[in-house]
């Protein structure tokens, strides 16, 4: 077990009880360590009303403080703009005349300069103080409008603050030392920039199981929790915690006993681990003799040597988006081109499927500027992004396509929600083609070209698409959320996040169907197929291919060496016909407790 907590645990010294908490698990892994608050802007503007005065001395450079903050944030602005303005095609640069006019305003100005200099308070208590009045006035009136630009005040706000506090979240990858983060939220970007050798967990009160935050822990494997409830506000900087991503337990304040029962826990988990990891070299098949590959989701052409490490038969999923997170520009062709090629050349030989950008929702690159949305999981994501801004998607096309010289790369559009828009991205694509062509450079010009099915519409047409993908990829992760209208990073409706919903089985049997008879292969990349519970209902319903988080593989395959194909099309039969989501799940769990029940304990913490 990572720990960094002192030799003598602090609460012997404030006396300090031990509390439990309960989220949701994330990410597998016990760690026990000292607390870090992550505070974001938002809090930090309700914070203002605890603060210290400053001596009298210090009120000019408190003021000239706040004014350099200003003039930084105008300048981030500027470039901002000006990038937004070259990057994109249309021209979207004039969001920032908001953000313009709250940096310039005059009076906004002098009534911070007057707070700090009368009051005797530190600029970001001035600041916050008089901000959460424009917010609220903004917020209160009838015009729609207006009320959204509240987020853009919310929005300079933040950057105002973290120039005054000459910090903000690209903290995040230089931690002063091994501990936990602790924070209301994360943001996929904030989770990407985390210092691994620093970060021992984290626990946050937003989210759910296929957050993007959680599934990229996974793939950092660092043990995290989400969705715990009312936490942060119990914390403070330095208190001892031990984080359980295997049960999604927190523990503050642990005893000397409890400590010892945690590490004696993590030896047993590890026990499991490393026994998984001596079967990597077995074949992933039914005790029928049906083979099934299981592939690794990758975020970062870093977790390549994960694939080897625990054999997966190549990359399910590159989530490509990450590389055009955390950075101000967007990565030209021969950059991405050589991060594809590397990851062909190390999968040797084995599939490698790159999915095109899926930013929008809540995976925002710095580089294509901010825009705000009502609803930016339905609004323009992933291939709706990339069809509005053409250029971003042939340039990656076209790293792709010559990725494909050098190892067995395939490539996968993601978020089609109808026929025109795999129309449009196949034209793109040929247009790329003969680019490529004309300027003699070498490229795959057969590529197998596949989709993923993550919006009831794509799986309900799933039989015309099939005539136009050589591949369908299933994303659980959004076609569960877009089926049953839950919100999958909204920990208050985590609950009602059912991936064996009646309905959600429906489509995925339909999506099989469709491809099975136009002799295409489906896969599943969602976490779905990297949870044990669901593999006899997959698998029984035509799934051949399950890509997932490396962790998860030993348990799949030991999974898949006991059950036969027989047994699991059973299994999904009486899921399809069954009225709820716990009802559909039974039959899977009664497989599991009699054939596999260390794999069902390591999922429930025993
Ligand atoms: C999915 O939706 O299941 C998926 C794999 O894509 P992402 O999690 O990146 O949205
Ligand atoms: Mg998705």
């Amino acid at each position: 077990m990572k720990n960094n907590l002192p030799k003598e645990p602090k609460r012997d010294k404030k006396n300090k009880r031990e509390i439990m908490f309960h989220g949701i698990p994330a990410s597998p892994g016990i760690a026990c360590g000292t607390v870090m608050l992550v505070h974001d802007v938002s809090s930090a503007l309700l914070d203002s009303k605890e603060y210290k005065n400053i001596p009298p001395e210090q009120v000019e450079e408190e003021v000239q403080r706040f004014k350099s903050a200003i003039e930084e944030t105008r300048v981030e602005i500027k470039e901002l703009r000006n990038r937004i303005q070259t990057s994109l095609e249309h021209h979207e640069a004039n969001i920032f005349d908001a953000h313009f006019l709250i940096v310039d305003d005059r009076m906004l100005m002098n009534e911070v300069c007057m707070l700090i200099t009368k009051k005797q308070i530190p600029a970001e208590t001035a600041f916050s103080q008089t901000m959460q009045k424009y917010i609220a006035a903004i917020s209160a009136v009838a015009d729609p409008y207006l009320r959204e630009r509240a987020a853009d005040v919310k929005d300079v706000a933040a950057r105002i603050i973290s120039h005054l506090q000459g910090k903000g979240k690209f903290q995040l990858d230089h931690l002063p030392g091994p501990c936990i983060i602790a924070a209301k939220d994360m943001t996929p970007s904030d989770t990407a920039l985390l210092d691994r050798a620093n970060v021992l967990a984290f626990a946050i009160e937003s989210g759910s199981k296929t957050s993007h935050s959680a599934i990229l822990a996974r793939s950092m494997k660092i043990p995290a929790i989400v969705g715990m409830n009312r936490f942060v506000e119990c914390l403070e900087d330095g208190d001892s915690m031990i984080v359980d991503g295997f049960l999604g337990i927190a523990i503050l304040n642990p005893t000397k006993d409890t400590i010892e029962l945690y590490q004696q826990k993590e030896k047993s988990k590890a026990k499991l681990y490393s026994e998984l990891l001596r079967e990597t070299q077995l074949q992933s098949e039914t005790t029928d003799g049906y083979r099934i590959q299981l592939a690794a989701n990758m975020e970062s052409a870093d977790n390549i040597a994960d694939v080897k490490k625990y054999g997966a038969a190549g990359v399910g999923l590159f989530r490509t988006e990450y590389l055009f997170m955390n950075t101000d520009t967007l990565p030209d062709e021969e950059e991405q081109f050589e991060v594809y090629r590397k990851v062909a050349e190390a999968a040797d030989g084995q599939p490698v499927v790159i999915r095109t950008l899926d930013l929008g929702g809540d995976k925002l690159s710095r580089a294509l500027g901010a825009y705000h949305e009502q609803n930016p999981f339905l609004g323009l994501r992933a291939i709706r992004l990339c069809l509005d801004n053409p250029s971003i998607l042939k340039t990656q096309m076209s790293a792709i396509l010559r990725a494909g010289s050098f190892g067995n790369v395939q490539m996968m559009f993601p978020m089609i929600s109808c026929m025109d828009e795999l129309n449009r991205a196949l034209e793109l694509l040929e247009e790329v083609k003969s680019d490529l062509k004309n300027s003699n450079l070498k490229f795959n010009g057969k590529m197998k070209i596949g989709i993923m099915i993550e919006i009831p519409s794509a799986a309900l047409i799933a039989d015309k698409l099939a005539r136009k993908a050589d591949f369908f990829s299933i994303g659980t992760n959004d076609l569960v959320q877009y089926t049953l209208a839950v919100d999958r990073n909204n920990e208050r409706v985590a609950g009602l996040y059912q991936p064996t919903h009646p309905a959600v089985l429906e489509l995925i049997a339909r999506t099989t169907q469709a491809a099975s008879d136009n002799s295409i292969w489906t896969a599943v990349c969602g976490e779905m197929a990297g949870d044990p519970r669901y593999i006899p209902i997959l698998i029984g319903l035509g799934v051949r291919e399950l890509s997932m988080s490396p962790l998860s593989i030993g348990h799949i395959r030991r999974l898949i060496r006991k059950i036969s194909m027989h047994d699991a099309e059973r299994i999904a039969e009486k899921a399809l016909a069954a009225d709820t989501a716990e009802e559909a799940l039974r039959h899977s769990l009664e497989f599991m407790e009699k054939n596999v029940p260390e794999i069902l304990s390591s999922i429930r913490g025993g």
